[in-house]
């Protein structure tokens, strides 16, 4: 009976990952990534649910209880932090999380070790697997914990340097890599598992602190591929195929968009952990007193309204106006008077890899008319109008020129080629980056300032009494 108790869960367990898996496949397009991440949750919901017939559970009340208030709370927060919490401060919540995820798997790798040595001999397996779950687990759980308090702007954002700070990580690596020596060598103790955990605690910190705000939604990605990969060392500490399974899928996952995101911005990824080491913390660079020029509302429904292309850069600040809507009108109504309108999107424009067109997408602008960067920026010379809302750091032009600014090399669009450039932000302030933008101080661009939504909003109305 327990035999077939366990082939039934295990069969369900592969049905569950080939469900994951296709689901996974479909976020890969707007149009079916919706169904795509409904697909996933009930693959997940189902693999827990049957998790609860696994034979070797111990129905104890007190382990019923710990399950019970877990599941409750655990989907109570997540259901009240995804309604509450806005699209910008998405990677702090990610962070949140992927810390939990981190520490739950450290946790059943040193409970579990316990256990293996309560109940006799522990075998290599079963070490390796304890170690690398309590190191990675706990460093992903610090180092969110650290993200998250730099994202929520609760500390610095900055990268943080302190005196001796080399000596003492190599020092905290050299103690993580003695207590590996001494449990797969040596067979271990509880305290060597315990050590580890304190001193991967420690280095998650350590790990973290140095890097700046701007780095952390990388940053975040690899300590979600490491939060993955301590799932799936807690799989097999625990024998379980579909933690395994997704532990792997999310290791696999975080490492592709670290990739995806590194290229986008032209940085390796030694370069964004370990960056701060090599140069000197960047303060906000000063504005000089450039000239710029300012535009109005009425001047620039005029200009749009006679264009025959408008190519619009949306960014950061859109998603922060919550303008999309005000955004998908003015397209509109330009549209309606044969102006031809395009969105170029940056691969890092927002706060994490496919931001604008989420929020694109949630005020219904048709797919077709999104343009990758590599597909639109050879029309940007042609385009009458580049419409700037709320981008700044990925047109900044230092990018291509200025091998001193800490954007130089990312690729940018290329909104400094088109005829007319209209920038709509609310002061002269940096972007993410910190640096000062050459394009706002260009011959053919105009400053709108002002909220982006209400300055959309003015825009559409200023449009029809053209
Ligand atoms: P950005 O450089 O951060 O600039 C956003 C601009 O929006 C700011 O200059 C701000 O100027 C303006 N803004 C803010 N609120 C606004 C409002 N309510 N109305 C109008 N304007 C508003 O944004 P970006 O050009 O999208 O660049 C993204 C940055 O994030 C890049 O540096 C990128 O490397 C980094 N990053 C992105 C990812 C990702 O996956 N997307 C990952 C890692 C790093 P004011 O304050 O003057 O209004």
């Amino acid at each position: 009976m327990e035999n077939l108790r366990d082939a039934v869960v295990d069969l369900v367990y592969l049905v569950c990952a080939v469900v994951i898996i296709l689901g996974l496949k479909r976020l890969s397009s707007p149009r079916t990534a919706r169904s795509g991440n409904q697909l996933v949750a009930a693959g997940l919901l189902v693999a827990v649910g049957v998790t609860l017939l696994d034979p070797h559970i111990h129905w104890r009340p007190a382990n019923i209880a710990v399950m019970l208030i877990g599941t409750v709370v655990g989907a109570a927060g997540s259901i009240y932090l995804a309604r509450v919490v806005p699209m910008t401060a998405m990677p702090q919540m990610v962070a949140l999380f992927n810390g939990m995820g981190g520490a739950t798997a450290a946790l059943v790798a040193v409970a579990e070790f316990q256990r293996f040595v309560a109940s006799g001999a522990v075998t290599a397996g079963e070490r390796v697997s304890v170690a690398f779950g309590t190191t990675v687990g706990s460093v992903a759980f610090t180092g969110s914990v650290i993200a998250f308090l730099k994202l929520q702007e609760l500390m610095t954002g900055r990268p943080v340097r302190f005196p001796l700070q080399i000596p003492l990580n190599v020092a905290v690596v050299a103690g993580i890599v003695a207590m590996w020596a001494w449990l797969l060598g040596f067979a271990g103790s509880s305290a060597s598992v315990w050590i580890m955990f304190g001193l991967a605690l420690l280095f998650g910190i350590l790990l973290v602190l140095p890097v700046g705000g701007a780095d952390m939604p990388v940053v975040i990605s690899v300590l979600n591929s490491m939060t993955g990969l301590a799932a799936a060392a807690a799989g097999f500490v625990l024998e379980n195929q579909i933690l395994v399974v997704a532990g792997a899928l999310v290791g696999a996952s975080g490492s592709l968009l670290t990739i995806l995101m590194s290229r986008a911005m032209n940085r390796s990824l030694a370069n964004v952990l370990f960056g701060a080491y090599r140069t000197r913390a960047a303060g906000a660079a000063v504005a000089e007193a450039k000239p710029i020029r300012e535009t109005t509302v009425e001047d620039t429904a005029v200009l749009l309204a006679y264009a025959n292309l408008v190519i619009i850069v949306p960014g950061y600040g859109l998603a922060v106006a919550q303008a999309q809507h005000e955004l998908a009108e003015l397209a509109n109504e330009l549209e309606k008077r044969g102006v031809e309108v395009k969105f170029a999107i940056h691969p890092v424009a927002g706060r994490m890899p496919g931001h604008m067109n989420v929020l694109l997408a949630e005020a219904n602008i048709p797919y077709d008319k999104l343009y990758e960067m590599e597909q639109i920026n050879e029309e940007f010379q042609r385009a009458d109008v580049a419409l700037v809302v709320g981008a700044n750091d990925v047109v900044n032009p230092a990018a291509r020129t200025d091998p001193s600014s800490p954007l130089y090399g990312m690729p940018i669009l290329n909104a400094d080629q088109a005829k007319n450039v209209i920038v709509l932000k609310r002061s002269m302030r940096p972007g993410f980056a910190g640096v000062e933008n050459e394009l706002f101080h260009m011959p053919q661009t105009r400053m709108l300032f002002g909220d982006a939504k209400e300055t959309l909003k003015r825009l559409v109305e200023a449009g029809k009494s053209v």
